[in-house]
């Protein structure tokens, strides 16, 4: 899952993002409205994390230019008031929730799960397809009761595979969502982790595979259940 975190405190929107990303989210953090709507409108994003008093560009303009852009991301508005006039015109203007600052971790959390889960994301603990299963909180890849570990991007990587199975998806998408937007990570990083994933599969003997289409990306193939 990938969040965009729009702040211009520094050190709030740097809290934010750890929080996040020690609960597995990857996590774009901008300072300004500006680039906020210039990453939200990629599209890449499963919730944004919006401030409404933002330098260049105020949370709630964003947020009405990416409505009019007809981008449906979820939108978390972040208010500093307990200003209801604010959080109505935040509702009006096509935000899906907002939370009043300062705000537990716990909350947090919980407003992003509720906004990410009405996706139609899977609300289990498993990802399954063919012989395996993917559990989310485990980091675990299974096939018939036998378990192996997946580091963080190999568990990734399976994600979008599992979640998207049979559908090619180009290596850029790999990288966008997991690397970030504008990483120079060399694209056989994607490479070397699917080759990791592959002896995976084979060690628990699994008929999933993952598919090369070549110079274009990956796809996951397999006997579905
Ligand atoms: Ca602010």
């Amino acid at each position: 899952m990938k969040l965009l975190v729009v702040e211009d405190e520094v050190a709030l929107a740097d809290a934010l993002s750890e929080i996040l990303k020690r609960n597995r989210y990857s996590v774009d953090t901008v300072y300004d409205g500006e680039d906020g709507l210039d990453y939200a409108l990629t599209g890449i994003y499963d919730c944004i994390l919006l401030d409404i008093m933002l330098p260049k560009k105020d949370g709630i303009t964003v947020l009405r230019e990416l409505r009019a852009a007809h981008l449906s991301t979820p939108v978390l508005l972040l208010t500093a008031k307990s200003d209801t006039e604010d959080k109505i015109k935040g509702l009006d203007s096509g935000a899906d929730d907002y939370l009043t600052k300062p705000f537990v971790s716990g909350e947090l959390l919980a407003r992003v799960r509720s906004l990410t889960r009405r996706r139609g994301e899977v609300v289990t603990d498993e990802f399954t397809f063919g012989d395996i299963a993917l559990n989310k909180s485990t980091f675990s890849l299974s096939r018939e009761g036998q378990f192996v570990k997946l580091s963080l991007k190999e568990y990734q990587i399976m994600e979008m595979l599992i979640a998207n199975p049979r559908q090619l998806i180009p290596k850029e998408r790999f990288i966008e969502k997991i690397w970030g937007y504008e990483s120079d990570v060399e694209y056989n990083n994607v490479e070397v982790y699917i080759s990791f994933l592959r002896k995976k599969l084979t060690a628990l003997g699994s008929a999933v595979t993952i598919k090369t289409a070549r110079g274009i990306g990956y796809f996951l193939e397999g006997d579905a259940s």
